[in-house]
């Protein structure tokens, strides 16, 4: 306590007296007491910020003893960078007088760390008692490292250690307001991989998860240190590049990071393929000639570059647009399409194509693939990765593929009874997962073989192997109840998803469709060659009948009979054709047969 002035000296009363001074030195002991054993530091500092009393605590917070403090200037025993706001802070409160301040500032504790405290400052210049200005000084520093890692996870995303949204869209802010003064401009990547969802479900969250960790770090390699990387949630990333100078800086990157991701993963011993697909947007200060409106503010970009892509997403894998006004407009369309789609089926909009799939020793026929396509009042014949997708989104895929299954049986049947052929042949039906997911599904099959008075084993239902990694169980019940109906399952576009081996044998397939990318390349490149003939091994240790698709060349047919694999399909030998075509095939094998 600094000396106490003020004593009273005006009583005539001795024992008057005696009791003022004991009930002064009462109080005065219990103030001293209460600061003594006070955990905050309480220091009384003169007008130039000379200490003149400190409390012991002072040896809890900052490991010293008063006697090292008073005397010396409050400014030199604070963080040099605090100083100054400091200072500020306890000027304020003498000038206003009445004041009470808080401040923060750093000081050294004699471990060497520095210490975050918390300085609440009262005048007291005024109170004889005191004389000078009172801080009570608590140290902060666990509360400051806790609201550090608040602000933290308030703004990362705790999985990648990335940038959230939240985040993103700041710096994105910061990013156009610097922009505009600077007349440079800004680029914004979003990115979403493909597949994602696959990995998750066939090899669990833990892979999912170590595949966006290192789906991050990669896309981290490929940036200049003040570009920022940000997890916007599942698989979705976006990222902004500063002081771009024209649109082929950001694609430059994004080929950069496309890059980095074709090398495969390592997955709990397995290896696969990220890819990903982005779209671009350029905002910023400079016109952008040609490229209409440029995106007004942070939510713009953002939303024109997951538009964008959302477009390269539909035009296949591991691809990258950049932003243009008329996707707006394709979006627009995109709308239409799946209202036409409500009411195609009812109209009978669709028609089926067939494709010959062949075996590949002879050159005989199979049987056929049925391939729908929808011929739009407007818009002409549309193919199926048209609007596939977006019949499985909306739901129409299911009359919608009811009314193929009945169409390709019912046809399959005619065609049975028209060209009664030697060869052994078969209807093949493409089926989607949301049919699958369907409880009645396989009853609905049932009904359609009955009135077609198709014999089962003549249908195959193919399904995509990535699909089947969704919901394994209904799957498998559903897959179990069709296979007692007697119809043959394939698995189509394999080696497109993540099966293992140990998984596909659990499942009841006939056929393995191998998908095209993998014979494209199967007469010509090594590597792949090897991929190709153990997929084909694979196949046949599961007792699986193989069939080849996409077959265009006289390399790759002359590969997979050396292979020995079964059936092929592909513009090779035929492209898929409408039953007016098939018709006048058939005709001519027909003939053929009965010359021979
Ligand atoms: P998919 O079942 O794998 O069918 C094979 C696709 O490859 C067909 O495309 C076919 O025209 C094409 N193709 C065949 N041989 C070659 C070739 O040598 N070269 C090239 N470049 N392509 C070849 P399409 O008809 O456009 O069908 C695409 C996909 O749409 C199908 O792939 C299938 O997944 C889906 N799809 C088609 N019809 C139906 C359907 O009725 N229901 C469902 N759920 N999906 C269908
Ligand atoms: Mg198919
Ligand atoms: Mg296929």
């Amino acid at each position: 306590i600094p000396s106490v002035r003020g004593v009273v000296h005006n009583s005539h009363d001795v024992t008057e007296r005696w009791l003022a001074e004991a009930a002064l030195r009462q109080s005065e002991e219990r103030f001293r007491s209460l600061v003594q054993h006070a955990s905050d530091m309480i220091t009384v500092i003169d007008a130039d910020t000379t200490v003149r009393y400190q409390s012991p605590s002072v040896a809890r917070v900052l490991g010293r003893t008063p006697e090292d403090i008073v005397g010396t200037k409050l400014s030199t025993l604070v963080h040099p960078d605090d100083v100054g706001s400091m200072l500020a802070v306890l000027s304020d409160v003498v000038s206003k007088g009445d004041g009470v301040a808080v401040a923060e500032a750093r000081m050294l504790h004699s471990d060497g760390s520095w210490r975050s405290l918390e300085f609440i400052g009262t005048d007291q210049r005024q109170n004889p008692a005191i004389g000078g200005m009172v801080l009570n000084i608590r140290d902060v520093t666990e509360r400051k490292s806790l609201e550090r890692q608040l602000r933290y996870q308030a703004l990362h995303d705790p999985l990648t250690k990335l940038a959230n949204r939240t985040r993103f869209a700041d710096r994105l802010e910061h990013a156009l307001i610097r922009a505009a003064r600077t007349g440079q401009m800004v680029a914004v990547l979003f990115m979403d991989l493909d597949n994602f969802k696959a990995v998750n479900d066939s090899l669990g969250h833990a892979a999912g998860d170590l595949l966006l960790t290192t789906v991050a770090e990669r896309v981290q390699g490929c940036l200049r240190p003040g570009d920022t990387v940000a997890r916007l949630g599942g698989d979705e990333f976006a990222i902004l590049l500063e002081d771009v100078a024209a649109v082929d800086d950001a694609t430059t990157v994004t080929t950069r990071i496309f890059a980095a991701l074709d090398a495969p993963f390592e997955l709990e011993g397995k290896e696969l393929l990220a890819r990903a697909g982005v779209g671009v947007a350029i905002g910023g200060h400079t016109a952008r000639p040609g490229q209409g409106e440029q995106a007004a503010d942070a939510d713009a970009l953002l939303r024109d570059a997951d538009l964008a892509m959302y477009v390269a997403k539909s035009k296949g894998k591991a691809r990258y647009e950049v932003f243009d006004p008329s996707m707006q407009v394709s979006m627009m369309e995109r709308l239409e399409l799946l209202a036409d789609l409500q009411r195609a089926v009812e109209r009978q909009e669709f028609v089926l194509h067939y494709q010959p799939v062949m075996l590949l020793k002879t050159g005989e026929l199979f049987g056929v693939e049925a391939l729908v396509r929808w011929d739009h009042p407007r818009r002409g014949q549309i193919q199926p990765k048209e609007f596939i997708p977006l019949a499985e989104e909306s739901g129409a895929i299911v009359p919608l593929g009811l009314w193929v299954l009945r169409e390709a049986c019912r046809q399959a049947k005619a065609w049975q009874r028209k060209y009664p052929m030697s060869q052994v042949w078969t209807m093949s039906v493409n089926v989607s997962v949301k049919q699958l997911q369907h409880p009645a599904f396989a009853g609905e099959v049932a009904r359609v073989l009955k009135q077609s008075r198709l014999d089962p084993h003549r249908l195959i239902l193919e399904i995509t192997e990535s699909v089947m990694m969704h919901d394994v169980e209904p799957t498998m019940e559903r897959l179990r109840e069709l296979k007692a109906l007697g119809v043959r399952l394939a698995i189509d576009d394999f080696g497109t998803g993540y099966s293992s081996l140990s998984y596909l044998r659990q499942f009841p397939f006939d056929l393995l469709k191998i998908d095209k990318s993998f014979i494209d390349d199967v007469g010509r490149v090594a590597g792949r060659r090897e991929l190709t003939s153990a997929i084909i091994e694979l196949g046949k240790t599961l007792d699986l009948e193989l069939v080849a698709e996409g077959i265009e060349r006289t390399d790759q047919l002359a590969r997979l009979q050396a292979l020995e694999c079964e059936l092929g399909q592909g513009f090779y030998f035929h492209e898929p054709m409408d039953s007016g075509a098939i018709e006048r095939l058939f005709a001519t094998l027909t003939s053929e047969s009965e010359a021979a």
